[in-house]
């Protein structure tokens, strides 16, 4: 432990921590300044894109992915910053007006990723912020073992818009059914971009007996 600790204290003396955004030395890796950007860019946004059937009622999103937001997420999820967990979880929550479009919905679902996926980054990165919004939103619950993803598709933006809708098919299998049923359900994912990946869920999940379902990503592409 001692040994960790001083490696941590001679690693940040060659290599300080920095600003994500601005570079500037912060151990915190996002300055005030920088948080306060992050802040000013949130706001409630909703869209439905679809033209084909859709399965859940709305779309809700905080963020267009692009500029100092598209970094964060990348950092987020390819660069071993699983932290900014916090820092998505808590913008989200202090945006009243999401929150009061959350409050009637019982639980909260992440899209899953493939369990290959997740060993090798580690985490879930849906699954971290749906788990901490489900801490902080009294009544909604996390429930993170009702949808697997049993096949290690193509990731959906190496593809062609043609070829989304098949890739998605027949990947995602709900296992816990009855968590489901006659449940107002919260679909949680990081980038909305097609819509074909949360769509697919929805319709699993209505087919299994969901009432209801919202999506909420932190960022739409
Ligand atoms: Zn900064």
């Amino acid at each position: 432990m001692l040994l960790r600790k001083a490696l941590i204290f001679f690693m940040d003396f060659i290599y300080p921590p920095c600003c994500l955004i601005c570079g500037k030395i912060n151990k915190n890796n996002l300055c005030e300044e920088c948080e306060r950007l992050i802040y000013s860019k949130a706001k409630f946004k909703k869209s439905i894109k679809l033209k084909r059937k859709i399965y859940f009622k709305k779309q809700i999103y905080i963020f267009k992915y692009e500029d100092v937001v598209r970094k964060l997420i990348i950092d987020y999820k390819f660069r071993d910053k699983s932290h900014l967990y916090k820092l998505f979880s808590e913008i989200i929550i202090k945006n009243k007006k999401i929150c009061r479009n959350l409050k009637s919905y019982d639980i909260i679902i992440p899209v899953p990723i493939h369990h290959k996926r997740k060993k090798e980054r580690g985490f879930n990165q849906s699954e971290l912020i749906a788990k901490y919004l489900a801490t902080k939103l009294d009544s909604i619950k996390l429930e993170n073992k009702v949808i697997i993803k049993k096949i290690n598709n193509k990731k959906q933006s190496k593809l062609k818009k043609s070829e989304r809708i098949e890739n998605v098919k027949n990947v995602y299998e709900i296992i816990n059914k009855e968590k489901i049923v006659n449940k107002r359900i919260i679909l949680f994912d990081d980038i909305y971009t097609t819509g074909n990946t949360v769509n697919e869920i929805s319709k699993l999940l209505k087919e299994n007996g969901a009432k209801e379902i919202i999506v909420l990503t932190i960022a739409k592409d």
